[in-house]
């Protein structure tokens, strides 16, 4: 049997079934493949995983309010979701959806193990309940008059009834080692300190079934009872790799869950110990992302944004959205959303920066060299600004700093840019010094092709488009072969603007 190689296994949060994508949703998404693009530039096979997050009472209310049956609802809101990721060049390798047969496998298998090894019990659950967060609350978790801070509109109702429990408060000392043993686990690391202080305060158990809530999955062997949608739907990343099958163990454990703040306690927490309890291993890394703000506010449904993620597609197309969210909101914080900014980038970096240097280097060597990529000699200055900044760029990169990253290719441009002021080949072309000509432009396409590989998990359909224009195959670009040997006596092509300026900017 031959040895495989084994995948680097990525997945983003499951979004919840509940209404229209927006940015919100969107910058995760793009966020998580540009993280995925980048381990396959790296060479390396890559397993990337997002899905839909479909049962629970909110989304029977939704389907009931629409007069709709709530796989049908949910089949339609699943439809509009990758729509919007395949628009958005989001490259996933698999969507899983939590009303999939798959996942309802997975899911009993694992509560049925969790509690064969002791650590499930019946209990009597009593305390405040937030239809809106589908979550008990603690009394200091409400605001002053009662209510749930993030939905203050909604009921809070206080509810007693029959659940099954996992023993999570067991848990701690072990949760503890791990995050002692791994400090790396979850990063940002502020994000580390957080969850390592929330669980040395002392774990509660906590209730992990439902007797009133019959739009999920049957609790194991006990019908009157459905699994608690939060727990329920953090078993997506297990279900995705085929488990109970015994082949599950190609993927998992997985290497990095993607996720939003709101949610790093489950995965940090709650999960592993879930996994732990049931003899599984647990995950190897959670990254925790910001939030994209627009005038202050969160991109959300309940937040009441109003701006659509078609409206964020529309005004320079899906790759400079991407490239946009990524540059402008660090990857390891918050950021903020403006349309004005969106504009200002799109023409500096995009437009003018980017998309004029591939203009202008495919057309001096249309014009002085005949379409062929001249060969490659590789002691000019910006042969060695490359090799600085592709080291930065591959550390900014490995260590999740997307904005980082392409700030580092956009540097890149601007070398290339005042390379050709400096050598001025219409002058060399002018004097006949041939052999200056072609080692300029030979450093010249071996930096555009660089830059290429290095924006390829941000702007996917754009630099395909240019990989061609260098008469190369963009499932070929890796960072193993940025340099000239890629291009090297290729026949270049001269291609539209890839970033035209809108009517108003021109
Ligand atoms: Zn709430």
């Amino acid at each position: 049997m031959t040895p495989t190689t084994r995948k680097f296994y990525v997945t983003t949060a499951i979004d919840y079934a509940n209404g229209e994508p927006h940015l919100g949703h969107a910058f995760e998404k793009i966020g998580a493949d540009c993280v995925a693009r980048y381990h396959r530039l790296r060479g390396e096979p890559v397993h990337f995983v997002i899905g839909m997050d479909e049962h629970g009472q909110k989304v029977a209310q939704a389907a009931e309010e629409a007069g709709a049956e709530p796989q049908a609802w949910v089949d339609g809101i699943a439809e509009r979701f990758r729509v919007a990721w395949d628009e958005l060049g989001i490259s996933h390798d698999d969507f899983i959806r939590t009303t999939e047969a798959r996942h309802a496998r997975a899911v009993q298998e694992l509560f049925r193990r969790i509690r064969e090894r002791g650590h499930i019990f019946e209990g009597v659950y009593s305390g405040y309940y937030c239809v809106g967060c589908e979550a008990f609350k603690l009394e200091k978790d409400l605001d002053d008059q009662g209510r749930c801070p993030i939905h203050p509109s909604r009921e809070i109702k206080w509810v007693e009834e029959p659940n099954f429990f996992f023993r999570l408060s067991a848990f701690g000392p072990w949760l503890l080692e791990r995050y002692a043993a791994h400090p790396d686990f979850v990063r940002p690391a502020a994000k580390m300190n957080e969850i390592r202080n929330v669980v040395a305060d002392g774990l509660q158990d906590i209730s992990v079934s439902r007797a009133r809530v019959p739009w999920g999955i049957p609790w194991p062997d006990d019908p009157d009872h459905t699994v608690y949608v939060w727990f329920e739907a953090l078993t997506n990343y297990l279900s995705a790799t085929g488990f109970p099958d015994a082949s599950y163990t190609e993927l998992w454990p997985a290497d990095l869950h993607i996720i939003g703040p709101d949610i790093v306690r489950f995965h940090a927490a709650l999960w592993p110990a879930m996994l732990e309890a049931a003899g599984l291993e647990p995950p190897r890394g959670v990254w925790c992302h910001g939030w994209v703000n627009l005038a202050g506010a969160r991109f959300s449904k309940s937040a009441g944004v109003h701006l659509t993620l078609r409206e964020a597609i529309d005004r320079h197309g899906p790759d400079a959205l991407r490239y946009f969210l990524l540059r402008e909101v660090p990857w390891d914080g918050d950021g903020t959303f403006s349309l004005e900014r969106f504009d200002v980038r799109y023409t500096a970096d995009l437009a003018d920066g980017y998309g004029n240097l591939v203009s202008r280097v495919l057309a001096m060597i249309e014009r002085y060299l005949d379409g062929t990529v001249p060969p490659y000699a590789a002691d000019t200055d910006l042969d060695r600004a490359r090799t600085t900044t592709l080291e930065r760029y591959v550390a900014a990169m490995d260590g999740h700093l997307l904005h980082d990253g392409a700030a580092r290719a956009l540097e890149l441009v601007a070398d290339a840019n005042a390379f050709i002021e400096a050598r001025a080949p219409w002058a060399l072309a002018k004097a006949g010094n041939r052999a200056a000509l072609a080692e300029t432009l030979g450093a010249l396409a071996a930096t555009l092709a660089a830059i290429t590989a290095m924006l390829t998990p941000f702007l996917p359909g754009k630099t395909a488009t240019v990989c061609r224009a260098l008469g190369r195959d963009a499932a070929d670009v890796s960072l193993v072969t940025t340099e000239m040997r890629g291009v090297s006596g290729n026949r270049v092509r001269k291609i539209p603007p890839l970033f035209p300026k809108p009517p108003a900017a021109a």
